[in-house]
């Protein structure tokens, strides 16, 4: 599939900032949000287009509630009919919150003064790492504050020590990282260390809202952060995840500057984001909320929604911060991996005494809203018949754009995707489940096989089945 480029009033080009201000703010002003006009924007997405900026906007404007349903049915729709039922599991693991930097809605920044620092030792990440294992965990997302004592070369070190962790069935097949931002030597260095996908928030794309917010350190140079995608990509890593903190700044213009993000690196590097996150702003330690920009849950969803529709190949990320019930319904419409068993505060994963463990702000970067355990997060996941997945495969195999692949390429997801989840489920099952969840697990995937039933590869799947029920682990196509 071909993307066609926009013409921008600035040009992109690979190190250079793309966002023009006055450009996404005429076009929230000036686009008018006619029926007709999202009607034929929700079509031109459910016929796998790209949607340009312009089309963005017109969803971003709609206000009847009527029209907001239907761009919520759309990515619904889309997300049904693309990518079917699976939703991936990972956990983050904070490593260390030191932090250089003084970002005004973080309980980690350098002025507050109450945050308890840490930074896990090798032998605290063995542990968490194990009882992350133990839980049924295979895709990890490690978290780090911004310090020097979190250089490329100690981030590639705590990647490979997961990697390295094994307890009885259980291993990290995947580690993604979310760190401060390097240079192109820093991430080819953690690219060797074999990590999956870079992720980086902007924060805010916004430069006055951002200059707000990042007082000190050296995230405040808006420009270098923009930008720091393109230096991952000219490392090499071209799995990259990107990402707004949504209630710093007017969601509509965080909305039109990520899809403006992805046409950036689609015209330098042909590839576009690997995943799209959209954190919203949570209460944390020693932080002031500007009310203003608080995105309320109706907002939120239909963000979400339109997030879907306008970059429909990427993965989409929704963590803990939110509460059940918003998780619940923005699975609906295209949320593709979640959280589960989150626990942000240090070294809280291999706590035995959970009944202790109240939320802390001081230890925490933010308050989270969900605590289920990764346990119940799947088995709430099958009652709604979801497919819960672990897989690892493309990442593994080389097969990079593997989001890209599943919406472009036919039959994809039937033969890799869903296989590779009933696969990743059933080892879950086998090695994890409680007896109640394992019968449900297995009716999904009953079910899951006889949708697949008219596909030559069902008899391999089953055959593959039976193997991991005699005790062989990691098989994937
Ligand atoms: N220090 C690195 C950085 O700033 O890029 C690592 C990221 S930080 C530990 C992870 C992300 O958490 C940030 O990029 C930000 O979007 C988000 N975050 C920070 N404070 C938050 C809050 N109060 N509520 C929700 N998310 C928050
Ligand atoms: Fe530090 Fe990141 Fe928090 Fe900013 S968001 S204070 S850089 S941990």
């Amino acid at each position: 599939m071909k993307f066609t480029p926009e013409k921008y009033t600035i040009e992109d080009i690979s190190g250079e900032p793309f966002i023009d201000v006055q450009e996404i703010e005429n076009l929230i002003s000036n686009t008018i949000s006619t029926p007709e006009k999202v009607r034929e924007v929700i079509a031109k997405s459910l016929s796998k287009q790209r949607l340009n900026l312009q089309d963005t906007a017109v969803l971003v404007n709609a206000k009847d509630p009527e029209l907001i349903e239907e761009i919520k049915q759309g990515a619904k729709t889309l997300k049904e009919t693309i990518y079917g039922n699976r939703i991936v599991l990972f956990a983050p693991l904070y490593i260390g919150n030191k932090c250089i930097n003084n970002c005004e809605y973080c309980g980690f920044k350098s002025s507050n003064k109450d945050a308890l620092r840490k930074t896990l030792s090798d032998a605290e990440i063995v542990k968490e790492v194990e009882a992350l294992e133990d839980n049924g965990q295979k895709r990890l997302i490690l978290v780090y504050g911004e310090h020097p004592h979190y250089s490329p070369d100690y981030i590639a070190h705590t990647v490979k020590l997961v990697y390295g962790v094994k307890k009885g069935h259980g291993e990290i097949r995947r580690v993604n990282i979310n760190a401060a931002p390097m240079d192109v030597e820093g991430f080819k260095t953690v690219k060797e260390a074999g990590i999956g996908t870079y992720q980086i928030f902007q924060e805010t794309y916004h430069p006055e809202a951002y200059a707000k917010y990042h007082l000190g350190g050296v995230k405040k140079d808006y420009a270098n952060r923009l930008v720091s995608l393109d230096r991952a990509m000219e490392a090499g890593i071209d799995d990259v995840g990107i990402g707004a903190l949504f209630g710093l700044h007017d969601w509509r213009f965080e909305v039109l500057s990520l899809v403006r993000h992805t046409n950036h690196l689609e015209a330098c590097f042909n590839v576009g984001p690997h995943t799209i996150s959209f954190p919203r702003l949570q209460d944390a330690s020693m932080i002031n909320r500007d009310a203003r920009y608080l995105v309320s849950d109706e907002d939120f969803t239909q963000l979400v929604a339109i997030l879907r529709l306008a970059v429909p190949y990427t993965g989409m990320i929704l963590t803990a911060r939110e509460n059940e019930k918003i998780r619940k319904e923005v699975l609906h419409y295209g949320v593709s991996q979640i959280d589960g068993g989150t626990k942000i505060e240090l070294g809280n994963y291999a706590q035995e005494d959970t009944k202790n463990q109240v939320q802390d702000l001081n230890r925490e970067q933010f308050k989270i809203n969900d605590d289920r355990s990764l346990a119940q997060v799947i088995d709430e996941l099958l009652d709604d018949s979801y497919l819960p997945s672990f897989c690892t495969a493309c990442y593994r195999l080389g097969r990079t754009g593997e989001h890209f692949m599943e919406f472009s390429v036919p039959g994809f997801i039937k033969r890799y995707c869903s296989a590779n989840a009933i696969l990743t489920l059933a080892e879950y099952i086998e090695d994890y489940a409680q007896p109640s969840t394992a019968e449900k697990g297995w009716k999904v995937i009953d079910k899951q096989l006889e949708d697949l039933e008219a596909y030559q590869r069902v008899e391999e799947i089953k055959n593959r089945i039976e193997r991991i029920k005699a005790g062989e682990r990691d098989l994937y196509f």
